[in-house]
């Protein structure tokens, strides 16, 4: 890493996107120019580990060879039809993407949040027409502290003020019951229930891990109770955590599958809802869609990204050094400088003791040493890097984060 100072295309870019952009992020003040695997590049020549993979839209890295091919390729043969007209890599994408989660059938979305709109409204049409509950009574419970994405629905059932505040009248038919709370959910569920809706793991909540035995818990009771289990993997899928998805941890494997980030390989979004034939089966021509939803670039960058997934070599490379991470990051907690270490694989929230500083001075601390990670929620950060970073980089990345701890 060079320690030249801005030059002023730094400040003139953050000042311009000041100006003309909603102030709706607040990001850290490095304005990137590229990136390769685990590095990204700023517009003044400095060079960044990049501990946050794009909220593990990036799990493959930037620039990765593959998914660059992937797209290149595409690219030069059809990239939109609208799903008007078939095109020859949507079915080659929905086989590949039921097989690698053991399901039937998918429906392609291009957001997380579509994705989750998706799943509520694929549960509600089962609610009504398969398990028979009366007519616009469907009630789907939720985890409090949950991140489901941004739409009005969506944020009608979180419990962040910050998500949620401003944006009502808000969409009703959902329940919130403390995370990892088993016999909260149990007592939740009535006759008109027609889905528990969770994160295996909550990642903007703080890398929160449920206690042993929840999601087969929550197995047990939705299938008791004849409820379907759809299992938001948008942030812990696709190799995050060690296995293809979070739920494997617990030999659980829920009704639906609902996916984003990492399966668009951060080169486009794409999004999807895996299901049985029973469940997705309940949608007719016209009833639900997506001008880009299955689109011929999505489905071609998608493949890859599943033929990647396949060998299960990411998700090995994951465990591996999540263990050497999550090791690592022990010692820290022992020596007092962090106060907790939750997560599982490559992913880890860390709350920081606060008298050391608040989450976003801890991550500007780390900016500058040539690190980037995010805050959230007071004193943690989250660090869930690309699953290729090299052990060496991951190693330099724990040596800065222990000279910022011991500032
Ligand atoms: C990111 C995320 C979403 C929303 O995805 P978008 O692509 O930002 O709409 C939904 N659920 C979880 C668990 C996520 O991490």
């Amino acid at each position: 890493m060079t320690t030249t100072p801005a030059t002023g295309e730094t400040d003139r870019s953050i000042a311009a996107a000041e100006a003309y952009s909603a102030h709706n992020y607040h990001p850290l003040p490095v304005v990137v120019a590229s990136a390769q695997g685990a590095w990204m590049t700023d517009v003044e020549g400095r060079r960044y580990l990049d501990m946050l993979a794009g909220y593990s839209a990036l799990n493959f890295g930037h620039g990765n060879p593959r998914l660059i091919a992937a797209a290149k390729a595409q690219l030069d043969r059809v990239t939109l039809t609208s799903r008007a007209f078939h095109h020859d890599r949507f079915a080659d994408f929905c086989q590949a993407l039921a097989e690698l989660c053991g399901m039937e059938m998918v429906l392609p979305m291009n957001t997380g949040a579509e994705a989750v709109e998706t799943a509520v409204k694929t549960a509600r049409k089962w609610g009504y027409r398969v398990k028979g509950v009366p007519d616009g009574r469907a009630k789907i419970i939720v985890a409090a502290d949950n991140f489901h994405g941004r739409t009005t629905t969506i944020i009608s059932f979180s419990t962040d003020p910050e998500a949620r505040a401003d944006y009502g009248p808000y969409t009703p038919g959902f329940e919130i019951v403390p995370y990892g709370d088993l016999a909260a959910l149990r007592a939740a569920v009535d006759e008109d229930t027609v889905a528990v809706l969770i994160e295996p793991i909550q990642g903007e909540a703080g890398v929160l891990v449920p206690p042993p035995g929840y999601l087969a818990g929550v197995r047990a009771v939705t299938r008791e109770r004849g409820v379907l289990f759809i299992a938001d993997e948008i942030q812990s899928g696709l190799g995050r955590t060690g296995r293809t998805f979070a739920c494997e941890h617990e030999d659980v494997v829920p009704d639906m599958y609902v996916l984003g980030k990492a399966l668009g390989g951060g080169v486009v979004p794409v999004s999807a809802v895996v299901s049985s034939r029973e469940v997705l089966g309940v949608f007719r021509p016209g009833e639900h869609g997506s001008t880009f939803g299955g689109n011929p670039l999505a489905c071609a960058v998608g493949l890859e990204v599943i033929a990647m997934l396949r060998t299960g070599e990411y998700q090995d490379r994951a465990a591996e050094l999540g263990a050497h991470l999550h090791a690592e990051l022990g010692l820290l907690t022992a020596g007092g400088a962090v106060a907790a270490v939750r997560g599982r694989g490559l992913w880890a929230g860390v709350d920081v003791a606060p008298a050391l500083g608040t989450g976003r001075q801890i991550s500007e601390r780390l900016l500058a040493r040539g690190v980037l990670v995010k805050d959230t929620h007071g004193s943690t950060i989250r660090l869930a890097p690309p699953l290729v970073i090299s052990k060496d980089d991951l190693d330099w990345s724990l040596a800065q984060l222990r000279e910022v701890l011991a500032a």
